[in-house]
């Protein structure tokens, strides 16, 4: 199996070049922010617990995603390889995740970390908060709590993949093309 993580603050891409590997190495996606949308959508008791700590900027607990992308996980095993898109986000996450992929007899190929300027983050969802419909980028307060939330807990994530050497850095700022082809280098040299 081939194995991704799609690692990068929130508004550097990941949503974006997802979508596009997904259908390239035809990996199957799993994205914690997708499915907990899909929870508050559905309003189910989890979507509406998770959607006041999402409208704050703040993560949701471990145990709650944990529980979700194991299942995910489960509800695919036929999958060819996954990508992960917004997890793990905390460093128990990514021991989670380890032990996960442990019992498949399978592991992490690599974390793809995209690199974006702060301002230029917040620019972009900004203006995505214009269309996107999503109460998290509504306004520049939540967007810049979501950043902090990120250099407080998610990039111990990168740290934690580094002592595998699994982690590879992309630079995340230029069109959208040219971003994706740097991720398909990256991709195409280990498999
Ligand atoms: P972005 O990365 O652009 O902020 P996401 O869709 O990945 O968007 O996440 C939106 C929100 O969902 C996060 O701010 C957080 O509240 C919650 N969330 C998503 N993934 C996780 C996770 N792995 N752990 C905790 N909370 C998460």
């Amino acid at each position: 199996m081939f194995n991704l993580i799609l690692f990068g603050p929130p508004g550097s891409g990941k949503g974006t070049q997802s979508e596009k590997l997904i259908a390239k190495y035809n990996l199957k996606h799993l994205s914690t922010g997708d499915l907990l949308r899909s929870e508050i959508a559905n309003q189910t008791a989890l979507g509406l617990e998770a959607k006041k700590v999402m409208d704050k900027g703040e993560l949701v607990p471990d145990e709650v995603v944990i529980g979700m992308i194991s299942t995910a996980i489960d509800q695919n095993p036929d999958a060819k390889g996954f990508l992960f898109d917004g997890f793990p986000r905390t460093s128990a996450q990514a021991e989670a995740l380890d032990k996960l992929l442990d019992l498949k007899k399978t592991s992490i190929s690599i974390m793809l970390a995209l690199d974006v300027s702060e301002n230029e983050l917040i620019k972009r969802l900004v203006k995505r908060g214009e269309t996107s419909g999503r109460s998290d980028d509504v306004n520049e307060d939540i967007i810049r709590a979501r950043i902090t939330e990120y250099h407080k807990k998610t990039t111990a994530v990168a740290d934690y993949y580094k002592q595998f050497d699994k982690v590879v850095l992309i630079k995340g700022e230029g069109s959208v093309e040219e971003i994706f082809d740097q991720i398909c280098l990256q991709i195409d040299n280990i498999i």
